[in-house]
């Protein structure tokens, strides 16, 4: 099987033409001279559709499209792959995913949304994007609602539907493994198979410890193989073994405020930039150091 990278360039290839390989170098390559990071995750939304029963809801704000088109119109050179996703939050609850989408479309080689499915419509699933990924909590019925509190895969598997009708971007599926989905890997894989999609990877659940949203300590697939947690004696949360490099080197996160962050994890007291401006991209490059070093507020829970 091709992997995933390759695959989402061949496929993009296909839908941008023969010469989108030349321009993806030459990006790339403004980007490396002046040592940019190569990609953007934007948050469109605080909200969410999926309507978990544990949810805490953030206060409601979408990102308006000139919001993220006066971020990206003063970068001295325009990442290469911007990405829709949430945060405490998803994608498809924004009521301006169509604008956000096509001002990212104007500037970013590659568009992809990340998403957990809920609350899809045939107009969103036309959206021009490269690649949607689905991140699922579990392959069953039952091991969906333990996870949401509420019974929603087959409104999900209808939506991966409608995206998969569309044909023309790439989809892939990712099982994201808690405590009631613990036992699911086959369940997912006969799931995908049955849908079509190839591409798919299963990811251990991350702690969340605002104690917002599903990542509570008792819902982390403790015991399991993949599970990089442990539970403490004192009841907190700590990483179990060594954790790899930051995986976020090589982007930054525009949440849905309009602040630029080092990543979806940061939060005050880490560094962040509200207003946009050339100078504002050029100083983020300084946010890589302690991206490195594992130091900011979040790293000591992230894998
Ligand atoms: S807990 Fe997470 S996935 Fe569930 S409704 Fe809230 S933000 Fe959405
Ligand atoms: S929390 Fe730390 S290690 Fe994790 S993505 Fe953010 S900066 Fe990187």
């Amino acid at each position: 099987m091709l992997t995933r990278t390759l695959a989402a360039a061949l496929s993009a290839t296909a839908v941008h033409g023969p010469l989108w390989p030349l321009r993806l170098a030459v990006r790339l390559a403004r980007l490396g001279i002046r040592r940019m990071q190569r990609g953007l995750v934007v948050e469109p939304s605080t909200k969410c559709l999926a309507g978990c029963a544990c949810c805490i809801p953030s206060e409601p704000r979408d990102l308006a499209p000139g919001e993220l088109a006066a971020w990206l119109d003063c970068a001295p050179v325009n990442p290469v792959t911007l990405n829709l996703a949430g945060k405490h939050s998803d994608p498809l609850a924004s009521g301006s995913l169509g604008g956000i989408t096509a001002v990212a479309r104007r500037r970013a080689l590659s568009v992809s949304i990340s998403t957990n499915g809920a609350g899809m419509t045939p107009e969103t699933a036309a959206l021009p994007f490269d690649r949607w990924i689905f991140g699922l909590p579990g392959a069953t019925r039952s091991s969906y609602a333990a996870v949401r509190g509420i019974d929603g895969l087959d409104g999900v598997i209808e939506g991966m539907r409608m995206v998969l009708s569309s044909g023309r971007a790439m989809v892939e599926s990712v099982l994201t493994v808690w405590k009631p989905s613990a036992g699911d890997r086959e369940a997912f894989e006969s799931l995908m198979d049955s849908l079509g999609v190839v591409y798919r990877r299963a990811v251990p659940g991350i702690f969340d410890p605002s104690g917002n949203d599903v990542g509570r300590a008792e819902m982390l697939a403790i015991g399991d193989p993949s599970c990089p947690y442990r539970l403490d004696p004192d009841g907190g949360v700590s990483l179990s073994r060594e954790p790899g490099p930051c995986p976020a080197l090589g982007y930054l996160f525009l949440d849905a405020s309009a602040v630029l962050r080092p990543c979806p994890f940061c939060d005050r007291p880490d560094p962040s930039a509200a207003v946009p401006s050339r100078n504002a991209w050029l100083e983020a490059r300084s946010w890589e150091a302690p991206k490195r070093a594992r130091n900011l507020s979040h790293c000591r829970w992230c894998p």
